[in-house]
This record gives structure tokens, C-alpha cells and sequence, in this order.
């Protein structure tokens, strides 16, 4: 069953669609090429028995090799046949022609160079073979010639010695061939059983042997488009971690080995992965869908979850095992696995062991799990884009800079997911730095900045990263923007997680001269402990204090507090949610350094930016 050289066997039969491209245009584009010479011979009254024969046996031949080519149809064999059958049409005829006595001097060229063409393009163990063969036919034709032409001058006996020399110089030219047909070929294998070897290798799981789940992704889209409907499970160990830290990683190593083990040698089984470190993939065969596949998930529960034996120590361990049956169930192959997994996680919640994938129970489930695929899909295809809103001065309304925020277009969804919606999916990805590189690269690559800030949103799972600061200098730098405008706002998690870490690279951000901005100060339960612990320059209100502040006086005083409280640790501030001019106003009058809102401007995508101006 599984191999992880499932298609190795393909390649080398294959003859590359390039190459079969080259091949058939080659033989169509002969055949009139063909036609054409034997059109000169006849007009220059040199045709002959032979002309025809051999130009329609070259027709033919190209005929069936062109064929050959464009139906796939064993075209490395047909070709070597063609070959041989030309080498020995182009003999057969010439000396058939010499022995009833037609001498013709082009016809003697023709014979003695056109078969050593020919047999250049064979494999190396023809040409060998051949070589006895070509030494008699050369020497009969030539001493034949020589018979016919200069008896009158040379000797049999010199004739014979010239038969001999020409068959030799032809028999060297083919030995030579040979020679490097084969050191092409050797080196042609070489190069590709090193291919092959890594091929294997970067699909192959290193510790198990089974494929990794680069090499199920094949898989998966191979049976999805080959076969009508397969299930696919999705199966993580229950305990392993703790065998992993009792018995030490000889014991989980060994574990997982025989798993595999299990795996590949089960009946039911076409395909097994490993595609974590404790998760595996499973194709069953093609025909085991609907009853059949609950039958087969379950027996092969039991099978795997019987206990391993390591060093005299028992390993017990669980397994919980989701299946989907693809095509019915879904409807692309991308979300084949995330579906396994999604009943995978049922079956483990539920303690069940097992669970089919269900559109009822797991739909909300799967809905976010096509909403990741989605993501990625868009991050990679330039559909997530920049936005910029601006900031301006609390007084003068005098557009300060702008914060970046990111935009998913054009999704094909009913409604373009919001920021709210896709910011914790490409969390839990792990892709906000690259959301941050695609977002901010578009935006200093588009719009007009020059003595602005830009405001960048930073999340703690990204400032973790101890090349974070580095990384974005170097991006500021490509685009010649100074670190000195860069604002990046974090918000109060940082403060809760790996607060150390966090601090030193705030510092180290601030030392390049960048300013670090408290998001949505008064959302959450904000408190002054955050303020002190935190390297600060400036604290954004969030919009929840500001709503009601223009017709609620407690809501004032408590801007007004933050504002101040701002001022007395020497923190710009900036009021977000700034909907009308009389809040833009009542804001200023209670101190705030700088203003954001729908009143001064929506965020819009960079490409769109219009005229970015004071409103003032
Ligand atoms: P935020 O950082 O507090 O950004 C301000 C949000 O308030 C934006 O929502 C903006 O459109 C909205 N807003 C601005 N002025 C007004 C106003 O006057 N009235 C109202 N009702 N809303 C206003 P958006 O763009 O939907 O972003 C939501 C949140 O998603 C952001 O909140 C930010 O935390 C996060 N976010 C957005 N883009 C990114 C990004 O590229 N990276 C990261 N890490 N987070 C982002
Ligand atoms: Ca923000
Ligand atoms: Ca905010």
C-alpha cells in the first residue's frame, strides 16, 4: 500500500509533454522537408529506386513516430524501432542498388555519413551492436566503388586495404558515439536518481517513513480528481504527550513508529501520513465509503490503540480518529483535511473515539475553517490590502499621519470579512507578520507619506520575535521612510504576556527612534499598573469612551480624566471614534494632542486615497 515513491515509477516511464512537444513538431515539420528533397533530386534528373524507397520509408517513418509522439503512445520505443529501421532502409536499398550494378557517386556519400547520423541518436548499447554490421557494409559498398571506379589504378590488394580503412574510420566515428551516448546517459541517470532521491525525500516523514503532509496535499488532489468518492481520516494520539515525558522521546519515537507501522501494513488502508507530531492522515481505498468506512474507522481504532511494548514498559494510549467521505461531504479538496480534523476534534471532546464529519454538527466549525483556507488564499494573492485613515492635530484639524489598517477585498463572500473577523485568523495562523509586510509594503509603496507618521497595529504574538524591530527597519528602509514617523500602537495584552521580552523590544524600537502608542486605552480594564510598565509616548482613547461623552457628562469626566492623566505623565493622546465636529471640538478643549474618526475621514484603500487634506 503506501509508498512514499508512489510516483517515482512515473517519472522515469514518462516521456515529458516538452519533449513530446519537440518530438511530434519535429517529425510533421520533416515529412514536407522530406518531399521538398526528393522534389531537387527529381528536378535535377538524379532520382533513382532508391530516392523513392528511401523517401518513402522516411515519410512513413516520421509518420508513425509523429503519431506515436502526440498519442503518448510508447514513444521511446517506437522511436528506437524507427531508428534501426531507417539505418538498416538506408543499407538495405544502397547495397541491393550496388549489387545490380547502379553506381552512383551522391548515393556513396549518402551511405557512408546519413547511417552515422542516424545511429547518433541511438542508445549506446545499439550503437555497439551495430558496429560489426557498419564495418562490413562499409567495407563491401567502398571496396565495391573502388572496384568500379579505380581498378585501373590500384591493386586488389590496395583496394582492399582502403575497404578496410574507411569501414575502420566509420566503425571509430561509432565508437565514439557510443562512448559518449553512454557517459550521457550515465550521468543523465545519476542526475536523476539524485532528483528522485530528494524528491522522495522532501515528501517523506524522516522518522516514520510514511509521506508528510506536503506529499498528502498531492495525494489528496490526485484521488479527489481521479476517483468518484474516498474517505479520509484524520487520527491524534490521546497520552502521547505524557509517554513522551515519562519514558522519555526514545519511547514516543518508537510509539509513533510502530503506528506507522500498523498504518502501512493495514488492509484497508491506501494512503497513511504523518502530517504532525502526533497526527496522522489515512486514505482508505477506493470502494470503502458510507457503512464500509464506519466499519473500517472503527476496527482500525481498536487496532492502533493496542499497546505498545518499549524497553519492557507498557505504553497505553488513546486515539481519537475523524473521518470525512469526500465529494458528498465536500465540495474542494482543500478543505478535505480541515474537515477530518474538525470530527477529529468532535471525537475527542465527545470521548467517542471516533466521529464521521457532519454537516449539521460541524458546519459553524467548518465555516471558519474555509474562512482560514480563504485567508491564506487571499494573503498569497494580493486580495488583502492596505488602508489608511487619518490623524490630525486636536487644534488645527492638520493631518498628522495616518494608521495603517488592513482591508480583505473582493473575497467572493457574501460580505468582505472585517479586520475583526480575519485579524485572530491570521493570528492563529501565524501569519500577521506577513499580513503586516503585505500591508505596510503596499502602503509605503503607494502613497504619498512624506512628513507624515504611519500608525501600525501590532499584536503581542508578533513582538515576540526578537528580529521583529530589525525586520521592520529594513522594510522602512527600502522604501526610505525614517523609523522616526513610525508609530506602533500595541494594545494591553503585551503587558500581560511575557512583559520583560515585550518591554526590551519596545525599547529597542524607541532607541531607533520609533514612538509606541497604547491602542484602545479604556476598552478593557485598563489600569494605571500598564501605563508605568509599559515604554509609552502616546495613549489612544478608544472610541467606547468618546460615543457618549457629547451627551453623557459622566462619560466627560471620565475623558477627561484619561485625557489628563495623559498630560501628567507627559503621553500625547490621541481620541479615537471621532464621528462629529462637536465632539472634535469638546475633545480639544479637554486637551487631547491629536483626533481620529469618521469626522476627519474614513479609512480607504491606499490605491484609492483621494485628496488626504486638512479638514479644517
Ligand atoms: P483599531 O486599531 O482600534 O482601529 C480603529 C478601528 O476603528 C478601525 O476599524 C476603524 O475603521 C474604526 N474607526 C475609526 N474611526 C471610526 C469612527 O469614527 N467611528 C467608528 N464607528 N469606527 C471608527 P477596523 O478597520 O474595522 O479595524 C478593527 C480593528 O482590527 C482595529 O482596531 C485593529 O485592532 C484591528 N486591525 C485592523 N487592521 C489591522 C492590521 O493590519 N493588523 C492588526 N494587527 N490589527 C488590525
Ligand atoms: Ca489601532
Ligand atoms: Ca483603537
Amino acid at each position: 500500500m503506501n509508498d512514499a515513491g508512489w510516483h517515482a515509477q512515473e517519472t522515469e516511464e514518462d516521456v515529458s509533454d516538452r519533449h513530446r512537444l519537440y518530438g511530434y513538431t519535429a517529425c510533421f515539420a520533416g515529412i514536407p522537408i522530406t518531399m521538398f528533397c526528393i522534389a531537387i533530386i527529381v528536378a535535377l534528373g538524379e532520382e533513382s529506386f532508391y530516392v523513392w524507397v528511401c523517401g518513402l520509408i522516411g515519410i512513413v517513418t516520421l509518420t508513425i513516430v509523429g503519431i506515436c509522439c502526440y498519442l503518448n503512445f510508447a514513444v521511446k520505443r517506437v522511436l528506437s524501432i524507427a531508428l534501426l529501421a531507417t539505418y538498416a532502409n538506408v543499407w538495405g536499398i544502397g547495397t541491393w542498388e550496388v549489387l545490380a550494378g547502379a553506381y552512383k557517386q551522391h548515393q556513396l556519400a549518402l551511405m557512408l555519413f546519413i547511417p552515422l547520423i542516424i545511429v547518433s541518436l541511438m542508445k549506446n548499447r545499439m550503437i555497439f551492436m551495430l558496429i560489426p554490421a557498419q564495418f562490413g557494409l562499409v567495407y563491401f559498398v567502398s571496396t565495391r566503388y573502388a572496384h568500379e571506379y579505380f581498378s585501373d589504378q590500384f591493386t586488389d590488394q590496395n583496394i582492399v586495404i582502403l575497404g578496410v580503412l574507411f569501414a575502420a574510420m566509420s566503425c571509430v566515428v561509432l565508437f565514439m558515439s557510443a562512448v559518449t551516448a553512454r557517459i550521457r546517459d550515465k550521468n543523465d541517470k545519476k542526475f536523476m536518481r539524485v532528483i528522485e532521491e530528494k524528491r522522495v525525500l522532501s515528501m517523506t516523514d524522516h522518522l516514520t517513513g510514511l509521506i508528510n503532509r506536503r506529499a498528502l496535499s498531492d495525494v489528496l488532489e490526485r484521488t479527489w480528481n481521479d476517483t468518484d468518492e474516498f474517505t479520509l481520516a484524520f487520527m491524534d494520539l490521546d497520552r502521547f504527550k505524557p509517554i513522551n515525558d515519562q519514558f522519555g522521546h526514545a519511547a514516543g519515537d518508537a510509539l509513533l513508529y510502530e503506528i506507522a507501522d500498523r498504518l502501512s501494513s493495514d488492509e484497508d488502508v491506501q494512503f497513511a501520513a504523518r502530517i504532525g507530531g502526533d497526527e496522522f492522515a489515512l486514505v482508505l481505498n477506493s470502494g470503502i465509503n458510507g457503512k464500509k468506512a464506519d466499519r473500517a474507522v472503527k476496527r482500525i481504532h481498536s487496532m492502533i490503540t493496542e499497546d505498545v511494548v518499549f524497553n519492557e514498559h507498557v505504553l497505553s494510549f488513546g486515539t481519537s480518529i475523524g473521518y470525512v467521505q469526500a465529494k458528498r461531504d465536500v465540495d474542494c479538496a482543500s478543505l478535505l483535511l480541515p474537515a477530518a480534523e474538525i470530527s477529529m476534534r468532535r471525537a475527542k471532546i465527545t470521548k467517542m473515539g471516533w466521529a464521521r464529519y457532519d454537516v449539521q454538527e460541524d458546519d459553524a466549525t467548518m465555516a471558519t475553517a474555509a474562512l482560514e483556507v480563504a485567508f491564506k488564499q487571499a494573503l498569497e494573492s494580493g486580495n488583502i490590502r492596505a488602508a489608511l485613515q487619518p490623524i490630525a492635530c486636536a487644534q488645527s484639524h492638520e493631518i498628522k499621519g495616518y494608521e495603517l489598517l488592513s482591508r480583505w477585498v473582493d473575497s467572493g463572500l457574501r460580505t468582505d470579512p472585517r479586520p475583526d473577523q480575519f485579524i485572530p485568523i491570521a493570528e492563529k495562523l501565524g501569519l500577521l507578520n506577513q499580513l503586516l509586510r503585505v500591508t505596510l509594503e503596499e502602503a509605503l509603496s503607494t502613497a504619498d507619506l512624506s512628513g507624515k507618521f504611519l500608525s501600525i497595529n501590532i499584536s503581542p504574538a508578533q513582538i515576540v520575535a526578537t528580529d521583529f524591530i530589525w525586520r521592520l527597519r529594513r522594510g522602512l528602509k527600502a522604501h526610505n521612510f525614517p523609523a522616526e514617523n513610525l508609530v506602533l500602537e500595541i494594545t494591553e495584552e503585551v503587558a500581560f504576556r511575557n512583559v520583560e521580552q515585550n518591554v526590551r523590544v519596545l525599547n529597542e524600537a524607541r532607541r531607533h527612534g520609533m514612538t509606541v502608542a497604547l491602542d484602545d486605552f479604556g476598552k478593557g480594564y485598563s489600569s494605571l499598573s500598564i501605563v508605568e510598565k509599559l515604554p509609552l509616548d502616546k495613549l489612544k482613547i478608544d472610541r467606547s469612551l468618546v460615543v457618549e461623552a457629547d451627551c453623557n457628562e459622566r462619560m466627560e469626566s471620565i475623558l477627561d480624566i484619561a485625557l489628563q492623566m495623559a498630560r501628567k505623565l507627559g503621553l500625547e493622546s490621541c481620541v479615537e471614534g471621532i464621528e462629529q465636529e462637536s465632539l472634535a471640538r469638546r475633545v480639544a478643549e479637554l486637551g487631547a494632542t491629536e483626533i481620529q474618526g469618521y469626522w476627519l475621514g474614513k479609512p480607504e484603500l491606499v490605491s484609492a486615497t483621494p485628496e488626504l487634506e486638512a479638514v479644517a
